[in-house]
């Protein structure tokens, strides 16, 4: 099957972040199996989930993954012109959800399997595809741990396919969801000295993220980033009834961005010891009063790959000159590297385009997607 005609299949499955993605899942599993790679499943707890990893190639040192995402994002409220489950093809474009982050990646690698096997490699390469990235990268770890329990033999390299333009991305933001719960005291509006108003009490929570914010800002930069900062939003907000009542609860998300210089749980854990601070001193007036912050997903780890890293040679040894790159977007390369893998991302297709209606990717990109992969198993055959 040539990769577009792969891509069409995999864009077929509608599975977003979050549900269940047996059909797709298994669809690769048995093209897989048909060309006589045995191939391995990990699931969530309630087995309606996989990712998959199989290894083409001999069992020796030296190889590298090749990791994608089974899952994408919601459609929704989007003003698609097409059917956004069926490859929509032009001259130069591949329409539909996910034929740019990143079943397109996807696509190449599992085309590129035949000339995988006839190709004598001395290193393998392990297919990792993964699933919930969407809402968090949440398999990430599982999968980069699989893979080095599984199979014994060493495997340094890892490369995330996430769309790139196919420039060497070595470094990703550190990113996590939270929810805040502030639980005060209801009552007549008039009486707001007397009790704890919910909104209130968030609005100071929300000064403090903004002002530790404005600290991160102030002592430290990467300029690789755009914007070269550590990034503190809350994004949403629901609390009260009417002017007159005040507010016994309240509720607001927000996400934390750090780049590789700032401490993710260092942060978190100066929020919490603030939240015990108000805690401990609106008890007075309120003994039940309460702050609750979960995380929506564990924290994704910034990826820092360092410049001189073996994975940077090797891009450089097949031809690959680009200038190397950092994104602002969550992938799951800072989990790779977490897990003692040296994590690029590289993929075909552009950021730009992905997460909207009417997502594309350039047929030139699909052609430079599996060029670069053939030189990588040019330079694995040698
Ligand atoms: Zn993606």
């Amino acid at each position: 099957m040539t990769a577009i005609d792969i891509l069409r299949k995999l864009v077929s499955f509608d599975v977003f972040g979050g549900e269940p993605n047996l059909p797709l899942a298994n669809w690769i599993k048995s093209y897989l199996e048909q060309l006589g790679v045995e191939v391995h499943q990990g699931f969530n707890e309630e087995k309606t989930k996989a990712f998959i990893y199989a290894r083409v190639g001999p069992a020796a040192d030296g190889g590298m993954v090749l990791s994608g995402h089974l899952d994408v994002v919601p459609v929704e409220g989007q003003d698609w012109v097409t059917n956004p489950f069926e490859l929509i093809e032009t001259a130069d474009k591949l329409y539909a959800r996910g034929s740019c982050d990143m079943k397109g990646f996807i696509a190449c690698c599992l085309a590129l399997v035949p000339q995988m096997q006839a190709a004598q490699l001395k290193k393998p390469f392990y297919l990792a595809f993964s699933y919930d990235e969407e809402i968090g990268c949440r398999s990430g770890d599982a999968i980069a741990m699989a893979i080095k329990d599984h199979y014994p033999e060493d495997i340094p390299y890892a490369l995330i396919g996430e769309p790139s333009m196919l420039r060497p991305t070595v470094g990703q933001k550190g990113i996590c969801f939270l929810k805040t719960v502030v639980k005060g005291s209801e009552g007549h509006s008039s009486r707001i000295l007397e009790e704890v108003s919910a909104i209130h009490e968030s609005m100071r929570l929300i000064n403090w993220l903004e002002q530790k914010m404005l600290d991160l800002v102030s002592k430290s930069r990467d300029d690789r980033f755009v914007p070269p900062q550590s990034s503190i939003h809350v994004g949403q907000i629901h609390a009260g009834i009417a002017p007159n009542v005040i507010a016994d609860s309240c509720e607001f998300r927000w996400d934390v961005r750090t780049i590789p210089a700032d401490d993710m749980q260092a942060i978190l854990d100066e929020f919490d010891a603030f939240c015990r601070t108000r805690e401990d001193e609106l008890r007075s007036i309120f003994p039940a009063f309460k702050i609750e912050t979960t995380k929506i997903h564990p924290i994704v780890p910034a990826l820092d790959t360092p410049d001189d890293s073996p994975i940077v040679s090797l891009m450089r040894k097949i031809g690959n000159d680009a200038p190397l790159d950092a994104v602002s977007y969550a992938a799951e390369a800072g989990q790779f590297a977490r897990n003692g893998y040296h994590a690029i991302i590289c993929g075909p297709g552009s950021i730009a385009q992905a997460h909207r209606a009417n997502e594309f990717i350039d047929k030139e990109q699909m052609k430079l997607g599996q060029d670069m992969l053939s030189a990588l198993i040019e330079e694995f055959a040698r």
